[in-house]
């Protein structure tokens, strides 16, 4: 017995695969695929939850709970199962780890490589922390990509954090005015990735 005042529960996503122990179907945490979403079995495909697909920056397979993937993931495999075996060529552009969370109303989230990268490989970061309003953020870089991000507090625009991430967009001089203002990714979202599109547009 535990005296406590809040009871968090993360247990995970533990995907339901006992059924293909005996078969030739390679099984980790979940079902291996590679990029085309495609198991050990030629022509058998997996994914969303049950899935464990190569991770965006790390190439580690990872399953990856959320909807957001799963339905990344279900067109790449359909994409390809309509294909003929030498056509299967769509490939899903890596799993990108994400995380948001309500805990009594404070927001929380998560994106790809949070903990960041070594210096030695290129690594860098940048924390804003601003406890008076129950604001963090922290930003992690491999050269000018942003490759992970940590947020509480914050409620708008978090998803051009995982634009920047997913898309591994080159911040080029960005890199420095995130590292001297991280509230600046919305505007850094915008320069470096939607301007071009608006401009083709
Ligand atoms: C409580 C909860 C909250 C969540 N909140 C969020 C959120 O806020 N944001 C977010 O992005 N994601 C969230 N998720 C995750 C999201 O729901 C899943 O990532 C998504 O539903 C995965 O889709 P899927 O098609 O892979 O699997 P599922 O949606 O689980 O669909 C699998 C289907 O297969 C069926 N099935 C299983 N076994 C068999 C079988 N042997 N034969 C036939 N059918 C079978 C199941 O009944 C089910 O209908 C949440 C999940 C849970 C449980």
């Amino acid at each position: 017995r535990l005296d406590c005042a809040l009871v968090i529960v993360a247990a995970g996503v533990a995907p339901s695969v006992a059924f293909l122990e005996e078969t030739p179907v390679h099984v980790a945490k979940g079902v291996l695929v590679d990029e085309r979403m495609e198991t050990s079995v030629p022509g058998i495909f997996a994914a969303g939850d049950v899935a464990e697909a190569p991770d965006l920056f790390t190439g580690a397979h990872l399953v990856a709970a959320i909807q957001p993937n799963a339905a990344d993931q279900a067109r790449i495999a359909a994409t390809n199962m309509a294909r003929g075996p030498a056509a299967r060529d769509t490939k899903l552009n890596g799993v990108l780890a994400i995380n948001v969370l309500d805990t009594l109303g404070l927001i929380s989230s998560s994106f790809g490589q949070w903990w960041g990268e070594k210096p030695e490989a290129g690594g860098s970061g940048v924390e804003l922390v601003d406890e008076a309003r129950y604001r963090y953020l922290s930003l992690q870089f491999k050269g000018d990509v942003l490759i992970g991000a940590t947020s509480i507090g914050l409620t708008q625009h978090v998803g051009a954090l995982r634009g920047l991430i997913h898309g591994q967009v080159k911040l080029g001089d960005w890199k420095d005015r995130l590292l001297a203002n991280p509230l600046g990714f919305v505007d850094a979202y915008v320069a470096r990735s939607q301007q071009p599109m608006a401009l083709a547009r």
